[in-house]
């Protein structure tokens, strides 16, 4: 990003810079965030267990949080930017082919865990810091939080977030959430399906309203992933 930015937009959650007519950068407010300084530190001891296989969390490179920057700056330019200068009157002057996050909210860090063979350790990255979630695995899981700190975090009655996350709201499937952000395009229930017509538009609209859809039943208890802070 090297041609010279405007700024387009300022909300008190975050602001929005154009660099050119297809990209955009947002930068996140420090107070948007619900991240704990205690819960995006993890133990980065490299354990062993008698048959050489790793455990331990690094933080991410470059290269990696590069990537995750990237897929959920396009994917809330396209469900926020597009919508909040829409309502004040305003719109980009094109398609959005790039955009970033220019970092993580304050208080997140993301890591790669490694595992099983040490000299070629399986690794899987993971977004800790949140408050409200334990972990985040993808920018497609993480997407629906943002946009919901993005929006102002605000709370349901029962003072949990009124989030659309698949750990805050299990009502519905990543691969449902994923699909209505545009960033899967297979159908989760394309083929055949025993829903009703309503959820099924409602999964495949995209640049819906936010948060139009009744609460979840609070019974759905959330995945546990617990296990990670070994
Ligand atoms: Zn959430």
């Amino acid at each position: 990003m090297h041609s010279p930015s405007e700024q387009i937009l300022q909300t008190p959650y975050y602001a929005a810079y154009s660099y050119g007519p297809h990209t955009v950068g947002i930068v996140l407010e420090d107070d948007t965030t619900d991240g704990d300084p205690y819960r995006k530190i993890k133990d980065t001891l490299d354990e062993r267990d008698e048959h050489g296989n790793i455990n331990q969390f690094v933080v991410a490179d470059a290269e990696t949080r590069r990537h995750w920057l990237r897929r959920l700056g396009l994917i809330a330019a396209k469900q926020m930017l597009k919508e909040d200068l829409r309502r004040q009157g305003d719109r980009l002057r094109g398609p959005i082919d790039q955009a970033a996050i220019a970092d993580f909210p304050k208080d997140y860090e993301l890591y790669l865990h490694k595992t099983q063979r040490a000299y070629d350790p399986r690794k899987d990255v993971y977004l800790f810091g949140s408050r409200n979630v334990t972990v985040f695995r993808s920018p497609a899981e993480f997407a629906e939080h943002l946009i919901w700190l993005m929006s102002g975090s605000p709370l349901k009655s029962n003072g949990k977030p009124d989030c659309d996350c698949v750990y805050c709201d299990p009502s519905r499937t990543q691969a449902e959430i994923s699909y209505a952000l545009g960033v899967r395009h297979k159908d989760p229930h394309a083929p055949t399906t025993a829903r009703g017509k309503g959820e099924k538009a409602q999964a495949a609209g995209r640049g819906r309203g936010r948060r139009k859809r009744s609460p979840s039943p609070a019974s759905i208890p959330a995945k546990d992933y617990t296990k990670l802070n070994l």
